[in-house]
């Protein structure tokens, strides 16, 4: 049980972490703090935080537990505003998309304290941003993975992994630039394909009629393309040799199919489509392939 949550970003993903760490009865009171007054406030209007700091340094003050849950972009400058307060007893914990940016910030802020912040990703979440959206349950029954650092001590990751189980995650780790690699596949890639082809399509003078026309297939490719700009600008920018890498690997699998495409190569170009439709119709989140 902690006495006090300090929460820095009082959006989607640290509103519901703030909220389920309530409903698991895991502590006692949660002090917040966001960068625009009126978000700390309507926070605390709904009850997601007990009391509104002025400050991230504030929202700190007195607590055994910190959440940073800001754009992975404003973590150094978030680290530089609280460090002054972090102790070695305090478990001080991120939710940020990317993790070897966050963790430099983190080596270079806390130094002789960095042993106390535990790099984490929750892969959770929704294209809708903000405290509005924020829910008890965002957490429950997924996959949280931990990077943790050779200066990490041994006690705040224990403590990490056991808050994250409390939530009802699966709780994994992982070396930094193995998550960011894989992450740049599997969530950078996807969404900037996603941004992109909504862009290639309203961008076309008859996008809008296309668009009126388009379906349930179209609707599904697209959801993450409504997702926050800043938030993602940051995370592709953050991530970006991996993400370029993966572009590249992309691009050269588009150019095979569209080459077959273009020779009318029918059976290669069903093997392709084969391959693919199997490899999603046995792929289970968050199960690895046996
Ligand atoms: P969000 O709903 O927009 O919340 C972000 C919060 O951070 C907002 O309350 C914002 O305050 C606050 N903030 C921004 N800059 C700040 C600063 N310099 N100091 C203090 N507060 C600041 O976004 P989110 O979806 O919760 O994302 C937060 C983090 O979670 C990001 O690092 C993201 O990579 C990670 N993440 C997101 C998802 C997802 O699906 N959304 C999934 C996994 C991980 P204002 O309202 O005042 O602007």
């Amino acid at each position: 049980m902690f006495e006090q949550l300090g929460l820095i970003g009082c959006g989607l993903m640290g509103g519901s972490f703030a909220l389920a760490l309530k409903r698991a009865g895991l502590v006692k009171r949660v002090v917040g703090y966001s960068k625009s007054p009126s978000t700390t406030e309507r926070a605390r209007a709904m009850g997601v935080i007990d009391v509104e700091a002025p400050s991230a340094l504030l929202a700190v003050s007195g607590a055994d537990i910190v959440l940073l849950a800001v754009p992975v972009a404003a973590t150094e400058a978030t680290l530089k505003a609280i460090r002054h307060l972090v102790t070695d007893k305090m478990l001080i914990m991120d939710v940020g998309s990317t993790k070897r940016d966050v963790i430099d910030a983190a080596r270079r802020v806390l130094r002789d304290h960095v042993g106390s912040f535990v790099p984490c990703h929750p892969i959770a979440g929704k294209e809708l941003s903000g405290v509005e959206h924020a829910d008890a349950e965002l957490y429950a029954g997924k996959q949280v993975i931990l990077t943790p650092i050779d200066r990490t001590e041994a006690v705040q990751l224990r403590d990490a992994v056991r808050v994250w189980e409390s939530l009802g995650c699966r709780v994994q780790q992982m070396a930094p630039e193995a998550h960011d690699a894989a992450f740049a596949a599997v969530s950078h890639l996807p969404h900037l394909i996603s941004f992109a082809l909504m862009n290639s399509v309203t961008g076309q003078e008859q996008g809008d009629q296309y668009l009126s026309l388009a379906g349930p297939g179209f609707r599904d490719f697209t959801r993450i393309a409504a997702s926050d700009p800043k938030m993602w600008r940051d995370i592709l920018l953050a991530n970006k040799h991996e993400l370029l890498a993966q572009s590249d690997i992309f691009q050269r699998t588009l150019k095979q199919m569209e080459l077959l495409i273009d020779s009318g190569d029918g059976d290669s170009l069903e093997a392709l489509v084969a391959l693919a439709s199997d490899a999603r119709a046995q792929w289970r989140m968050g199960v690895p392939k046996k």
